[in-house]
């Protein structure tokens, strides 16, 4: 709605490509982030060996990407992206932390490579 509504060079800055171009793969990246935690999810629930390798692969994607929307999300907003009047500013360090949390996001990279090196784990993971 702000890119609509905010207007530089004597149009919505919705109107630049490179702004549509941004929205597109913020969008595709929360879809991607949720679909690999409801495969993870579906993984738990069905008592799957390999679901805590899914779980640390959906915990790093999700974490890494939506840090990343809410900072292009940030950008968008400009000057008022970094001041505290918006919430941009605040949902860009709360998510920062949660590659940090719960374990880091290189110790899910190691959870999910440790699995793949072992014998016969990869065919169970595709
Ligand atoms: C706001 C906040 C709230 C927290 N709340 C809790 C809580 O409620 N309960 C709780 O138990 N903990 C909590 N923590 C702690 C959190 O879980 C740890 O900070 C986190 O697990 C990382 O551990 P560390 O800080 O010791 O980092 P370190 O383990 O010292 O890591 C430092 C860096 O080295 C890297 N690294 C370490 N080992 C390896 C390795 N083997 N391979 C590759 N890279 C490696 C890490 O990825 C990281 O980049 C909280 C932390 C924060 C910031």
């Amino acid at each position: 709605s702000y890119v609509k509504d905010r207007k530089q060079f004597g149009t919505p800055i919705a109107g630049f490509q490179s702004v549509q171009f941004k929205l597109a793969d913020m969008l595709t990246q929360t879809i991607t982030a949720r679909q690999m935690i409801y495969l993870a999810a579906s993984k738990v629930d069905n008592n799957d060996p390999q679901a805590a390798t899914y779980c640390a692969m959906a915990k790093r994607l999700a974490t890494d990407l939506s840090f990343e929307v809410a900072n292009e999300a940030l950008q968008l907003h400009g000057g008022y992206g970094y001041l505290n009047e918006y919430p941009l500013e605040r949902h860009v360090r709360d998510l920062r932390v949660h590659q940090i949390l719960e374990g880091t996001n290189e110790i899910m990279r190691v959870i999910v490579s440790r699995q793949m090196l072992q014998d016969d784990a990869l065919s169970s993971l595709r």
